[in-house]
Protein backbone atom coordinates (compact mmCIF):
# COMPACT_ATOMS: atom_id res chain seq x y z
CA UNK A 1 0.00 0.00 0.00
CA UNK A 2 1.60 3.24 -0.69
CA UNK A 3 -1.40 5.69 -0.07
CA UNK A 4 -0.58 8.01 2.97
CA UNK A 5 -3.34 7.53 5.49
CA UNK A 6 -4.09 10.85 7.87
CA UNK A 7 -4.09 7.95 10.68
CA UNK A 8 -3.67 4.97 11.16
CA UNK A 9 -4.78 2.96 14.07
CA UNK A 10 -2.83 0.10 15.81
CA UNK A 11 -5.32 -2.46 17.30
CA UNK A 12 -8.94 -3.34 16.65
CA UNK A 13 -10.53 -3.51 19.84
CA UNK A 14 -13.20 -1.19 21.39
CA UNK A 15 -10.53 1.67 21.85
CA UNK A 16 -9.02 1.39 18.48
CA UNK A 17 -12.68 1.50 16.78
CA UNK A 18 -14.11 4.15 18.57
CA UNK A 19 -10.89 6.19 17.57
CA UNK A 20 -11.20 5.32 14.26
CA UNK A 21 -14.68 6.37 14.23
CA UNK A 22 -14.06 9.90 15.30
CA UNK A 23 -10.77 10.84 13.20
CA UNK A 24 -13.22 9.73 9.99
CA UNK A 25 -15.59 11.67 11.34
CA UNK A 26 -13.65 14.47 11.56
CA UNK A 27 -12.68 14.04 8.04
CA UNK A 28 -9.41 12.04 8.64
CA UNK A 29 -8.93 9.63 5.85
CA UNK A 30 -8.81 7.00 8.54
CA UNK A 31 -7.15 2.56 8.77
CA UNK A 32 -7.57 0.23 11.86
CA UNK A 33 -4.81 -2.54 11.70
CA UNK A 34 -5.52 -5.66 13.94
CA UNK A 35 -3.18 -8.72 14.38
CA UNK A 36 -6.19 -10.62 15.15
CA UNK A 37 -8.22 -12.22 12.50
CA UNK A 38 -11.00 -11.00 13.87
CA UNK A 39 -11.77 -7.02 15.22
CA UNK A 40 -12.89 -6.61 18.85
CA UNK A 41 -9.73 -7.49 21.46
CA UNK A 42 -10.85 -8.65 24.63
CA UNK A 43 -14.75 -7.33 24.12
CA UNK A 44 -15.17 -10.12 21.47
CA UNK A 45 -17.99 -12.94 21.93
CA UNK A 46 -17.52 -16.87 21.41
CA UNK A 47 -20.31 -18.58 21.09
CA UNK A 48 -20.68 -22.19 22.08
CA UNK A 49 -23.42 -24.65 21.35
CA UNK A 50 -25.55 -21.39 21.36
CA UNK A 51 -24.60 -19.86 24.09
CA UNK A 52 -22.73 -16.82 23.99
CA UNK A 53 -20.02 -16.16 26.39
CA UNK A 54 -17.80 -13.01 26.38
CA UNK A 55 -14.08 -13.44 27.65
CA UNK A 56 -15.15 -13.58 31.24
CA UNK A 57 -17.55 -11.53 32.86
CA UNK A 58 -18.48 -8.46 31.22
CA UNK A 59 -20.80 -5.56 32.61
CA UNK A 60 -21.33 -2.20 31.17
CA UNK A 61 -21.21 0.91 33.69
CA UNK A 62 -23.08 3.86 33.05
CA UNK A 63 -20.29 5.51 32.47
CA UNK A 64 -17.69 6.97 29.55
CA UNK A 65 -17.97 4.23 27.26
CA UNK A 66 -21.99 4.14 27.10
CA UNK A 67 -21.91 7.48 26.72
CA UNK A 68 -20.09 6.74 23.81
CA UNK A 69 -21.61 4.22 22.18
CA UNK A 70 -24.81 5.95 22.50
CA UNK A 71 -23.25 8.82 20.80
CA UNK A 72 -22.01 6.90 17.86
CA UNK A 73 -25.20 5.22 17.06
CA UNK A 74 -24.71 1.60 18.89
CA UNK A 75 -28.05 0.11 19.74
CA UNK A 76 -27.33 -0.86 23.40
CA UNK A 77 -30.06 -3.39 23.30
CA UNK A 78 -29.89 -6.03 26.75
CA UNK A 79 -30.70 -6.13 30.61
CA UNK A 80 -30.11 -4.37 34.03
CA UNK A 81 -30.36 -6.84 36.46
CA UNK A 82 -31.43 -5.99 39.98
CA UNK A 83 -28.61 -5.57 42.82
CA UNK A 84 -29.73 -8.50 44.91
CA UNK A 85 -26.98 -10.82 45.89
CA UNK A 86 -25.37 -13.31 48.31
CA UNK A 87 -21.52 -13.32 49.38
CA UNK A 88 -19.17 -16.26 50.14
CA UNK A 89 -18.21 -16.41 54.20
CA UNK A 90 -16.97 -19.27 55.47
CA UNK A 91 -18.24 -21.90 53.00
CA UNK A 92 -21.47 -20.71 53.31
CA UNK A 93 -23.67 -18.18 51.19
CA UNK A 94 -25.05 -15.29 52.73
CA UNK A 95 -27.61 -12.66 51.92
CA UNK A 96 -25.76 -9.52 50.70
CA UNK A 97 -27.34 -6.38 52.31
CA UNK A 98 -27.83 -4.61 49.24
CA UNK A 99 -31.31 -3.18 49.51
CA UNK A 100 -32.91 -1.99 52.54
CA UNK A 101 -34.92 -5.33 52.81
CA UNK A 102 -32.15 -7.38 52.40
CA UNK A 103 -29.80 -5.11 54.73
CA UNK A 104 -32.32 -5.76 57.52
CA UNK A 105 -32.51 -9.64 56.50
CA UNK A 106 -28.67 -10.10 56.15
CA UNK A 107 -27.11 -12.26 58.61
CA UNK A 108 -23.77 -10.13 57.75
CA UNK A 109 -23.76 -7.15 60.00
CA UNK A 110 -24.56 -6.56 63.08
CA UNK A 111 -26.96 -4.13 63.66
CA UNK A 112 -24.24 -1.31 64.37
CA UNK A 113 -22.73 -2.34 61.30
CA UNK A 114 -26.48 -2.37 59.34
CA UNK A 115 -26.42 1.51 60.45
CA UNK A 116 -22.96 2.42 59.25
CA UNK A 117 -23.73 0.15 55.76
CA UNK A 118 -26.63 2.18 55.11
CA UNK A 119 -25.17 5.58 56.42
CA UNK A 120 -22.49 4.99 53.71
CA UNK A 121 -24.58 4.03 50.75
CA UNK A 122 -26.77 6.84 51.57
CA UNK A 123 -23.47 9.16 51.29
CA UNK A 124 -21.83 7.59 48.58
CA UNK A 125 -25.02 7.55 45.98
CA UNK A 126 -23.92 11.62 45.79
CA UNK A 127 -20.42 12.12 47.27
CA UNK A 128 -17.71 13.70 45.03
CA UNK A 129 -15.65 10.90 44.69
CA UNK A 130 -12.87 12.85 43.61
CA UNK A 131 -12.22 14.43 47.25
CA UNK A 132 -10.44 10.79 47.75
CA UNK A 133 -8.31 10.60 44.44
CA UNK A 134 -5.09 11.14 46.14
CA UNK A 135 -6.08 7.86 49.11
CA UNK A 136 -5.73 4.36 48.37
CA UNK A 137 -8.46 2.01 48.85
CA UNK A 138 -6.95 0.60 51.82
CA UNK A 139 -6.13 3.61 53.52
CA UNK A 140 -10.01 5.06 52.78
CA UNK A 141 -11.40 2.19 53.82
CA UNK A 142 -9.71 1.49 57.14
CA UNK A 143 -10.39 5.43 57.89
CA UNK A 144 -14.06 5.80 56.70
CA UNK A 145 -15.19 2.39 58.09
CA UNK A 146 -14.56 0.95 61.57
CA UNK A 147 -17.52 -2.26 61.35
CA UNK A 148 -14.61 -5.22 60.19
CA UNK A 149 -17.37 -7.08 58.61
CA UNK A 150 -18.18 -4.31 57.06
CA UNK A 151 -14.64 -3.51 55.72
CA UNK A 152 -14.65 -6.92 54.42
CA UNK A 153 -18.03 -6.27 52.41
CA UNK A 154 -16.54 -2.85 51.08
CA UNK A 155 -12.94 -4.65 49.47
CA UNK A 156 -15.44 -7.05 48.12
CA UNK A 157 -17.82 -4.62 46.60
CA UNK A 158 -14.84 -2.68 45.11
CA UNK A 159 -12.92 -5.17 43.68
CA UNK A 160 -15.86 -6.47 41.80
CA UNK A 161 -16.55 -2.84 40.35
CA UNK A 162 -12.83 -2.51 39.16
CA UNK A 163 -11.30 -6.36 38.86
CA UNK A 164 -8.19 -5.41 41.00
CA UNK A 165 -6.97 -6.54 44.35
CA UNK A 166 -4.49 -4.13 44.98
CA UNK A 167 -6.23 -1.89 47.98
CA UNK A 168 -2.61 -0.63 49.23
CA UNK A 169 -1.94 0.60 45.58
CA UNK A 170 -5.68 1.46 44.43
CA UNK A 171 -6.62 4.90 44.33
CA UNK A 172 -9.86 4.79 46.11
CA UNK A 173 -11.73 8.14 44.26
CA UNK A 174 -11.90 6.53 40.84
CA UNK A 175 -13.34 3.12 42.04
CA UNK A 176 -15.60 5.07 44.87
CA UNK A 177 -16.89 6.22 41.45
CA UNK A 178 -17.56 3.05 39.49
CA UNK A 179 -19.18 1.22 42.94
CA UNK A 180 -21.66 4.67 42.77
CA UNK A 181 -22.43 4.00 38.99
CA UNK A 182 -22.47 0.21 39.81
CA UNK A 183 -25.55 0.81 42.43
CA UNK A 184 -27.38 2.86 39.93
CA UNK A 185 -27.38 -0.78 38.17
CA UNK A 186 -25.22 -1.96 35.10
CA UNK A 187 -25.69 -3.23 31.77
CA UNK A 188 -25.77 -7.02 30.24
CA UNK A 189 -25.58 -6.95 26.39
CA UNK A 190 -27.80 -8.92 24.17
CA UNK A 191 -25.53 -11.99 22.69
CA UNK A 192 -22.47 -10.19 24.63
CA UNK A 193 -20.16 -7.66 24.12
CA UNK A 194 -19.54 -8.69 20.36
CA UNK A 195 -22.93 -7.24 19.28
CA UNK A 196 -21.13 -3.75 20.29
CA UNK A 197 -18.14 -4.21 18.18
CA UNK A 198 -19.86 -5.58 15.26
CA UNK A 199 -22.00 -2.18 15.23
CA UNK A 200 -18.95 -0.80 15.83
CA UNK A 201 -17.02 -2.13 13.05
CA UNK A 202 -20.40 -1.30 10.67
CA UNK A 203 -20.27 2.52 11.62
CA UNK A 204 -16.67 2.33 11.30
CA UNK A 205 -17.21 1.73 7.45
CA UNK A 206 -19.88 3.26 7.01
CA UNK A 207 -18.16 6.37 7.95
CA UNK A 208 -15.09 5.56 5.32
CA UNK A 209 -12.31 3.81 8.23
CA UNK A 210 -10.63 0.94 6.20
CA UNK A 211 -9.86 -2.23 8.37
CA UNK A 212 -6.94 -4.71 7.65
CA UNK A 213 -7.32 -7.79 10.00
CA UNK A 214 -4.70 -10.57 9.77
CA UNK A 215 -2.17 -7.41 9.81
CA UNK A 216 0.57 -7.05 13.16
CA UNK A 217 2.43 -3.85 13.24
CA UNK A 218 6.10 -4.20 14.38
CA UNK A 219 7.54 -0.89 13.81
CA UNK A 220 6.74 2.90 13.55
CA UNK A 221 8.80 4.68 11.73
CA UNK A 222 10.02 8.13 11.82
CA UNK A 223 11.82 11.03 10.52
CA UNK A 224 12.58 14.34 12.21
CA UNK A 225 10.87 13.85 15.15
CA UNK A 226 7.36 12.62 13.10
CA UNK A 227 5.62 9.69 12.72
CA UNK A 228 6.07 9.00 9.19
CA UNK A 229 4.54 5.21 8.78
CA UNK A 230 3.71 1.98 10.37
CA UNK A 231 5.26 -1.48 9.13
CA UNK A 232 4.58 -5.29 9.53
CA UNK A 233 6.49 -8.20 10.04
CA UNK A 234 6.15 -9.29 6.08
CA UNK A 235 7.78 -5.31 5.39
CA UNK A 236 4.35 -4.01 4.22
CA UNK A 237 4.54 -0.54 4.97
CA UNK A 238 1.70 2.20 5.21
CA UNK A 239 2.57 5.34 5.48
CA UNK A 240 0.26 7.80 7.93
CA UNK A 241 0.88 11.37 9.35
CA UNK A 242 -0.47 10.24 12.87
CA UNK A 243 -0.62 6.71 14.86
CA UNK A 244 -3.05 5.76 17.77
CA UNK A 245 -1.41 2.99 19.17
CA UNK A 246 -3.99 0.61 20.97
CA UNK A 247 -1.51 -2.50 21.89
CA UNK A 248 -0.56 -3.05 25.36
CA UNK A 249 1.79 -0.73 26.60
CA UNK A 250 4.80 -2.83 26.94
CA UNK A 251 4.09 -4.10 22.98
CA UNK A 252 3.60 -0.17 22.31
CA UNK A 253 7.31 0.14 23.55
CA UNK A 254 8.11 -2.56 21.38
CA UNK A 255 7.14 -0.75 17.96
CA UNK A 256 9.33 2.87 18.73
CA UNK A 257 12.95 2.92 18.56
CA UNK A 258 14.44 4.45 20.91
CA UNK A 259 10.99 4.00 22.96
CA UNK A 260 13.23 4.61 26.14
CA UNK A 261 14.05 7.91 25.15
CA UNK A 262 10.07 8.83 25.43
CA UNK A 263 7.05 9.14 28.17
CA UNK A 264 5.73 5.78 26.81
CA UNK A 265 8.75 4.13 28.25
CA UNK A 266 7.72 5.59 31.82
CA UNK A 267 3.77 4.99 31.44
CA UNK A 268 4.67 1.34 30.16
CA UNK A 269 7.12 1.08 33.48
CA UNK A 270 4.55 2.29 35.77
CA UNK A 271 1.34 -0.04 34.81
CA UNK A 272 0.06 -2.77 36.77
CA UNK A 273 -1.78 -5.32 35.03
CA UNK A 274 -4.58 -6.65 36.46
CA UNK A 275 -5.44 -10.41 35.62
CA UNK A 276 -8.21 -12.87 36.19
CA UNK A 277 -9.53 -16.74 35.80
CA UNK A 278 -12.27 -16.85 33.74
CA UNK A 279 -14.92 -19.74 34.12
CA UNK A 280 -18.13 -19.67 31.85
CA UNK A 281 -21.10 -22.06 31.76
CA UNK A 282 -24.20 -23.08 29.86
CA UNK A 283 -26.44 -23.94 31.95
CA UNK A 284 -29.71 -25.46 30.65
CA UNK A 285 -31.78 -24.26 33.97
CA UNK A 286 -30.59 -23.23 37.41
CA UNK A 287 -30.98 -25.66 40.55
CA UNK A 288 -30.96 -22.57 42.58
CA UNK A 289 -32.33 -19.41 40.30
CA UNK A 290 -31.65 -17.01 42.97
CA UNK A 291 -28.05 -18.01 43.69
CA UNK A 292 -27.27 -15.76 40.20
CA UNK A 293 -25.07 -13.04 41.76
CA UNK A 294 -22.20 -13.85 44.03
CA UNK A 295 -19.40 -11.77 46.19
CA UNK A 296 -16.62 -13.69 47.12
CA UNK A 297 -15.98 -12.28 50.70
CA UNK A 298 -13.30 -14.51 52.17
CA UNK A 299 -11.76 -15.60 48.67
CA UNK A 300 -11.56 -13.42 45.52
CA UNK A 301 -14.10 -14.77 43.17
CA UNK A 302 -17.29 -13.79 41.74
CA UNK A 303 -19.99 -15.60 39.93
CA UNK A 304 -22.69 -14.14 37.83
CA UNK A 305 -25.74 -15.08 35.49
CA UNK A 306 -25.07 -12.76 33.08
CA UNK A 307 -28.70 -14.23 31.55
CA UNK A 308 -30.40 -13.42 35.26
CA UNK A 309 -33.72 -11.45 34.85
CA UNK A 310 -33.61 -7.76 34.82
CA UNK A 311 -35.44 -4.60 33.81
CA UNK A 312 -37.33 -5.06 31.60
CA UNK A 313 -36.06 -8.65 30.69
CA UNK A 314 -33.12 -10.90 31.04
CA UNK A 315 -30.37 -10.39 28.40
CA UNK A 316 -30.02 -12.83 25.38
CA UNK A 317 -27.61 -14.99 26.52
CA UNK A 318 -28.20 -17.91 24.37
CA UNK A 319 -31.35 -18.62 21.41
CA UNK A 320 -32.75 -21.01 23.61
CA UNK A 321 -32.84 -20.11 27.33
CA UNK A 322 -29.75 -21.39 28.55
CA UNK A 323 -28.19 -19.09 30.71
CA UNK A 324 -24.76 -18.02 30.52
CA UNK A 325 -22.96 -17.93 33.63
CA UNK A 326 -19.66 -16.90 34.21
CA UNK A 327 -16.95 -16.87 37.21
CA UNK A 328 -14.13 -14.86 38.05
CA UNK A 329 -10.93 -15.63 40.31
CA UNK A 330 -9.20 -12.15 40.86
CA UNK A 331 -5.17 -12.99 40.46
CA UNK A 332 -2.40 -12.01 42.08
CA UNK A 333 1.06 -11.80 40.74
CA UNK A 334 1.89 -16.20 40.34
CA UNK A 335 -1.57 -17.71 39.83
CA UNK A 336 -2.08 -21.18 39.36
CA UNK A 337 -4.56 -22.23 36.59
CA UNK A 338 -5.46 -25.69 37.60
CA UNK A 339 -5.88 -24.42 41.67
CA UNK A 340 -8.05 -21.07 40.16
CA UNK A 341 -10.02 -23.79 37.92
CA UNK A 342 -11.07 -25.82 41.24
CA UNK A 343 -12.05 -22.73 43.09
CA UNK A 344 -14.41 -21.52 40.80
CA UNK A 345 -15.92 -25.38 40.22
CA UNK A 346 -16.24 -25.58 43.96
CA UNK A 347 -17.79 -22.31 43.95
CA UNK A 348 -20.32 -23.47 41.59
CA UNK A 349 -20.88 -26.45 43.52
CA UNK A 350 -22.13 -24.24 46.46
CA UNK A 351 -24.18 -21.74 44.41
CA UNK A 352 -25.58 -24.36 41.50
CA UNK A 353 -25.19 -28.00 43.11
CA UNK A 354 -25.52 -30.60 40.06
CA UNK A 355 -24.50 -28.21 37.38
CA UNK A 356 -21.94 -30.47 35.67
CA UNK A 357 -24.76 -32.53 34.49
CA UNK A 358 -26.77 -29.25 33.17
CA UNK A 359 -23.59 -27.89 31.16
CA UNK A 360 -24.39 -27.33 27.66
CA UNK A 361 -20.85 -25.31 27.16
CA UNK A 362 -17.90 -24.30 28.59
CA UNK A 363 -15.13 -22.02 28.45
CA UNK A 364 -11.84 -21.94 31.24
CA UNK A 365 -9.48 -18.69 30.26
CA UNK A 366 -6.86 -19.35 33.14
CA UNK A 367 -4.76 -15.48 32.55
CA UNK A 368 -6.67 -13.13 31.18
CA UNK A 369 -5.48 -9.44 31.31
CA UNK A 370 -8.50 -7.15 32.42
CA UNK A 371 -6.81 -4.20 31.94
CA UNK A 372 -3.26 -3.19 31.31
CA UNK A 373 -3.24 -0.49 33.98
CA UNK A 374 -5.31 0.92 36.60
CA UNK A 375 -4.98 4.60 38.56
CA UNK A 376 -2.82 3.65 40.98
CA UNK A 377 -0.56 5.39 44.07
CA UNK A 378 2.70 4.89 41.76
CA UNK A 379 1.37 6.96 39.03
CA UNK A 380 3.56 9.89 38.47
CA UNK A 381 1.67 11.39 35.96
CA UNK A 382 -1.44 10.30 33.27
CA UNK A 383 -0.64 8.37 30.14
CA UNK A 384 -1.18 10.04 26.61
CA UNK A 385 -3.02 10.99 24.85
CA UNK A 386 0.10 12.70 22.98
CA UNK A 387 3.70 10.83 23.38
CA UNK A 388 5.05 14.18 23.59
CA UNK A 389 8.23 13.33 21.87
CA UNK A 390 7.27 12.73 18.61
CA UNK A 391 4.41 13.94 16.70
CA UNK A 392 1.62 12.50 15.71
CA UNK A 393 2.02 9.99 17.89
CA UNK A 394 -0.98 9.04 20.38
CA UNK A 395 -1.99 6.24 22.65
CA UNK A 396 -5.30 4.80 23.65
CA UNK A 397 -6.51 1.50 25.47
CA UNK A 398 -7.80 0.78 28.92
CA UNK A 399 -4.25 1.61 30.39
CA UNK A 400 -4.45 5.12 29.02
CA UNK A 401 -6.96 6.25 32.09
CA UNK A 402 -7.29 9.88 33.27
CA UNK A 403 -9.37 8.34 36.75
CA UNK A 404 -11.75 6.09 34.11
CA UNK A 405 -11.56 2.23 34.92
CA UNK A 406 -11.96 -0.72 32.59
CA UNK A 407 -13.53 -0.28 29.10
CA UNK A 408 -14.11 3.26 29.94
CA UNK A 409 -10.53 4.24 30.16
CA UNK A 410 -10.58 2.59 26.42
CA UNK A 411 -13.72 4.82 24.80
CA UNK A 412 -12.33 7.65 26.93
CA UNK A 413 -8.63 7.81 26.09
CA UNK A 414 -9.54 7.34 22.35
CA UNK A 415 -11.64 10.01 22.13
CA UNK A 416 -9.22 11.92 23.81
CA UNK A 417 -6.65 11.00 21.20
CA UNK A 418 -8.62 12.23 18.38
CA UNK A 419 -9.73 15.31 19.70
CA UNK A 420 -5.76 16.22 20.51
CA UNK A 421 -4.42 15.06 17.59
CA UNK A 422 -7.30 17.23 15.38
CA UNK A 423 -6.71 20.09 17.79
CA UNK A 424 -3.34 19.89 16.37
CA UNK A 425 -3.77 19.64 13.33
CA UNK A 426 -5.66 22.86 13.40
CA UNK A 427 -3.32 24.68 14.84
CA UNK A 428 -0.41 23.71 12.39
CA UNK A 429 -3.11 25.04 9.44
CA UNK A 430 -3.53 27.86 11.21
C1 LIG B 1 -12.29 -11.17 32.09
C2 LIG B 1 -12.56 -9.74 31.74
C3 LIG B 1 -13.64 -9.10 32.29
C4 LIG B 1 -13.90 -7.77 31.99
N1 LIG B 1 -14.99 -7.16 32.50
C5 LIG B 1 -15.25 -5.87 32.22
C6 LIG B 1 -16.42 -5.25 32.73
O1 LIG B 1 -17.23 -5.88 33.40
N2 LIG B 1 -16.62 -3.94 32.45
C7 LIG B 1 -15.73 -3.21 31.71
O2 LIG B 1 -15.95 -2.00 31.51
N3 LIG B 1 -14.62 -3.78 31.20
C8 LIG B 1 -14.37 -5.09 31.44
N4 LIG B 1 -13.25 -5.70 30.93
C9 LIG B 1 -12.27 -4.87 30.24
C10 LIG B 1 -12.58 -4.61 28.78
O3 LIG B 1 -12.85 -5.83 28.10
C11 LIG B 1 -11.36 -3.97 28.17
O4 LIG B 1 -11.01 -2.83 28.93
C12 LIG B 1 -11.56 -3.49 26.74
O5 LIG B 1 -12.18 -4.46 25.94
C13 LIG B 1 -10.18 -3.14 26.20
O6 LIG B 1 -10.29 -2.56 24.91
P1 LIG B 1 -8.98 -1.95 24.25
O7 LIG B 1 -9.32 -1.61 22.87
O8 LIG B 1 -8.43 -0.90 25.15
O9 LIG B 1 -7.91 -3.15 24.28
P2 LIG B 1 -7.97 -4.55 23.50
O10 LIG B 1 -9.33 -5.07 23.48
O11 LIG B 1 -6.91 -5.40 24.11
O12 LIG B 1 -7.57 -4.15 22.03
C14 LIG B 1 -6.24 -3.98 21.62
C15 LIG B 1 -6.11 -4.61 20.25
O13 LIG B 1 -4.82 -4.36 19.75
C16 LIG B 1 -4.41 -5.49 19.02
N5 LIG B 1 -2.95 -5.43 18.88
C17 LIG B 1 -2.03 -5.53 19.86
N6 LIG B 1 -0.80 -5.41 19.33
C18 LIG B 1 -0.96 -5.21 18.00
C19 LIG B 1 -0.05 -5.05 16.92
N7 LIG B 1 1.28 -5.04 17.11
N8 LIG B 1 -0.55 -4.87 15.66
C20 LIG B 1 -1.90 -4.89 15.45
N9 LIG B 1 -2.80 -5.08 16.44
C21 LIG B 1 -2.33 -5.23 17.71
C22 LIG B 1 -4.91 -6.64 19.86
O14 LIG B 1 -4.99 -7.85 19.12
C23 LIG B 1 -6.29 -6.13 20.29
O15 LIG B 1 -7.31 -6.50 19.39
C24 LIG B 1 -13.01 -7.05 31.16
C25 LIG B 1 -11.92 -7.70 30.57
C26 LIG B 1 -11.71 -9.04 30.85
C27 LIG B 1 -10.55 -9.73 30.21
Amino acid sequence: MDTTYDVAVVGGGIAGLTAAIYAAKAGQRTIVLEQQQRLGGRAVTNEKEGVYFNLGAHALFKGEAYETFKELGVRLEGSQPDVNAYGIWKKELCLMPMSLSSLVQSPLLSWKGKMEFGKWFAKLGTADTSKWNRISVRDWVEHELSDPMLRNLFYSLLRTASYAMAPELQTAGPVLKQLQRSLKGVFYVDRGWGSIVEQLRGIALSHGVECAVGWKASSVEQENGRVRSVTNAEGTRIPAANIIITAPPAAACKLIADSEQTALHRWAKQAVPVTAACLDVGLRSLPKPDHNFIYGLDQPVFLTDQSRSGKPRSAVMSEDGTHSVSLLKYQGPQPDAKRDELDLEAVLDLAQPGWRELTAARQYLPKMTVVHDFPHMNRTELPGPAVPEIQGLYVAGDWVSHGELLVDASAASAKRAVQHLVQGKQAVIA
